[in-house]
């Protein structure tokens, strides 16, 4: 499954994923990118293990109230919320990114940002943002640069740039120093996750101009 994955995700990544300091919109990344790589998951959990070797080692304990463990076998008892089922079929989101759109690729609900190029922006918290792109088979994305970090991962389709060639599951990784023009496979429409700590800053007058409206 994941053999065929090549950008992978950076190991102060995985690191901040484990100690649970991530924004929101990187730590759907993250999980999302897990979901489809082997090879990044097993260092996610040796990252877990360090993490639960720090814990074992505190030589003090906080105690918690008298309470506490009859309240949750009692929670327990009372059944645990299970969790969905998910549809079968639905092949292009992972787990984590269904219950952003509610449902799969079928329940996003696009905005068109120009030359066929759709977004929805994805509901998370804090300063990073997080959406989805649709870029049809074919097209380029205007070319950008950025204020801060984007990390794009590809879910349906590839898409190519001045960097490499990225398929599913792959992240490319894009920092201040790196001009653009991710372009999609003739072979297919592109899906792709795309998380921001900055606004982007585009090159071309029109979509900067736009840039306040579409939030991009
Ligand atoms: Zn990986």
């Amino acid at each position: 499954m994941s053999n065929k994955i090549k950008h992978h995700l950076t190991d102060d990544l995985l690191m901040a994923y484990a100690a649970g300091t991530l924004p929101e919109a990187f730590d759907l990344m993250v999980s999302t990118h897990l979901s489809l790589c082997n090879q990044c998951r097993a260092l996610a959990e040796s990252f877990d293990a360090v993490g639960g070797y720090v814990l074992e080692k505190q030589d003090e304990t906080v105690a918690m109230n008298d309470k506490a463990l009859a309240e949750t076998m009692a929670l327990i008892a009372n059944g645990a919320p299970i969790a969905k089922p998910r549809r079968p079929g639905c092949s292009v989101l992972p787990s984590p990114l269904q219950d952003y759109v509610g449902g799969d690729v079928n329940d996003i609900r696009w905005r068109p940002i120009g030359m066929g190029v759709k977004q929805a922006i994805l509901p998370t918290t804090g300063d990073a943002t997080a959406r989805l792109l649709f870029i049809p088979a074919g097209t380029a994305v205007p070319d950008h640069s950025h204020n801060g970090v984007e990390l794009t991962m590809v879910l349906q389709g590839a898409f190519s740039d001045e960097v490499d060639h990225f398929a599913r599951g792959d992240v490319e990784i894009a920092d201040e120093d790196l001009h653009h023009t991710p372009t999609a496979d003739i072979t297919g429409d592109c899906i792709c996750l795309a998380v921001t700590d900055a606004p982007l800053k585009f090159n071309k007058l029109m979509p900067r101009l736009f840039q306040p409206f579409l939030r991009i």
